[in-house]
């Protein structure tokens, strides 16, 4: 068996369900800034990101739902990887829209 990941990169301003907050993504400190703030011991890179539950691939948890529905945490992984079939569409030109 082969498993492909089809999840969706996530950048900043990723599109997300109309309504909802976007996806915000950005450095929250420098090697530099945080060699300062250490006093000169370290400096560690830290990136930080924000976003909904509901933008790139996801998974619609049962609790989303209703709440007697399972939350994500406990839903069994297992579920989350079903067969599938490789269709090549390559040849086809897309559609151009506007
Ligand atoms: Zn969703």
């Amino acid at each position: 068996m082969k498993i492909v990941d089809l999840s969706r990169e996530l950048h900043h301003r990723s599109p997300t369900y109309p309504g909802h907050p976007p996806v915000i993504h950005g450095v929250w400190k420098t090697h530099e800034e945080s060699f300062v703030e250490s006093g000169h011991v370290h400096g560690l890179a830290s990136m930080f990101i924000s976003m909904p539950d509901h933008a790139g691939t996801h998974i619609d948890a049962p609790r989303h739902f209703g709440p007697s529905g399972l939350p994500i945490d406990q839903y069994p992984l297992e579920k989350c990887i079903v067969p599938g079939i490789c269709i090549d569409l390559r040849h086809i030109v897309p559609c151009r829209t506007a």
